[in-house]
């Protein structure tokens, strides 16, 4: 069990974020992509936490801000308690980042990997934690072979054990199952449980929605920047107030007929998802312009909105 310092202040949150806005350079000296419009965002500590959006959202833009990789344009940001204008230093030592490219340095051997992380976070020999690391990660038979012989599930996990030497109380995961096969997944979705109930906040981005039900107990998504909805897992799908009907079609329609450019729709061979709020609109108004749009339908059922079907669908009102 690791042992965090408490600050005086801030004590809820492993993270504030207050107005953060970000305006990346452009050419020529012109105002660039506007990457953060006045994020306010507060994650609680011990939590795990998702932030959710679709490519270009400013995802990476907010944690590498945290991280102390891009300069923020105004607002504010606090990493346990710590601002990061007042104490970069601190802020950064706060956080555990684990980066979405494998990284990993082939000619050494995890151990050796740690070591050398271990040593340039400043951490004294006698202190280093090598060994719990391994054992915490999975490698500890792996501990001295070349990184180029583990599989990608163990680089992986080698390199959120190069984001804890330093034993920050809060580890964010950029994009952790980006091309990770179920097995695969499964297992890192246990460490990062594992670390979670060992009192580590976890921050991860991904856009495997399943992923985030499965994991996350909060859910942020962003859309262009901009805080669409924040809130428990929970709450986000019993809220959504949404309801997905599914349509088993004799023919795929070559194209998405216009008339359902107001619904979140999604094609999967013959069967088309239209997710509606049942609120406004009942299912059999729906099939009935179905059926005005030329639509063969062979069979209908309903779903209960999954995360997928909540996140089109608050999406899809903001681009609307
Ligand atoms: P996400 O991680 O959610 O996919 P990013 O934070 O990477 O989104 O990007 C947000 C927006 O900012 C995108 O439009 C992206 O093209 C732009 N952007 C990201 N990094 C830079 C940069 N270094 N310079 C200019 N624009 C950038
Ligand atoms: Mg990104």
């Amino acid at each position: 069990m690791t042992d965090f310092t408490t600050p005086a202040h801030d004590v809820d949150y492993a993270i504030r974020l207050d107005r953060l806005d970000k305006i990346y350079r452009g050419k020529d000296g012109k105002p660039g992509k506007h990457a953060l419009k006045s994020l306010t965002l507060d994650v609680p500590r011990g939590c795990i936490f998702g932030l959710l959006g679709p490519n270009g959202a400013g995802k990476s833009t907010m944690i590498n801000i945290l991280a102390g990789t891009v300069v923020k344009t105004s607002g504010a940001a606090s990493v346990w308690g710590v601002d990061i204008d007042d104490n970069p230093r601190q802020a950064r030592a706060n956080i555990g980042i684990v980066p979405q490219e494998l990284n990993i340095d082939a000619y050494f051997t995890p151990r050796e990997t740690l070591d050398m992380i271990s040593g340039m976070f400043g951490v004294p020999k006698a202190e280093r934690r090598v060994d719990e690391i391994l054992e915490e990660i999975g490698l500890t038979d792996q501990a001295h072979s070349y990184a180029r012989t583990l599989s990608g599930g163990m680089r992986r996990r080698l390199l959120v054990g190069k984001a804890m030497v330093h034993q920050p109380p809060i580890l964010i995961l950029d994009e952790p199952t980006a091309g990770v096969d179920v097995a695969l997944r499964q297992k890192l979705w246990d460490m990062i449980r594992e670390l979670n109930r060992n009192g580590v906040t976890i921050v991860l981005t991904t856009h495997y929605l399943e992923e985030a039900e499965a994991l996350c107990d909060r859910i942020a998504i962003i859309n262009h920047g901009t805080l669409i909805t924040e809130a428990s897992t929970e709450d986000l799908l019993k809220g959504a107030g949404s309801k997905t009907l599914v349509l088993t079609l004799e023919h795929p329609p070559q194209t998405m007929p216009k008339a359902l450019d107001a619904f979140a729709t999604s094609l999967d061979g013959n069967q088309l998802k239209i997710t509606y709020a049942p609120d406004k609109m009942a299912a059999g108004e729906l099939l009935s312009r179905a059926d005005a749009m030329g639509l063969k339908v062979v069979d209908v059922r309903t779903e209960e909105p999954n995360l997928e079907d909540v996140f089109l669908t608050l999406v899809h009102q903001d681009e609307a």
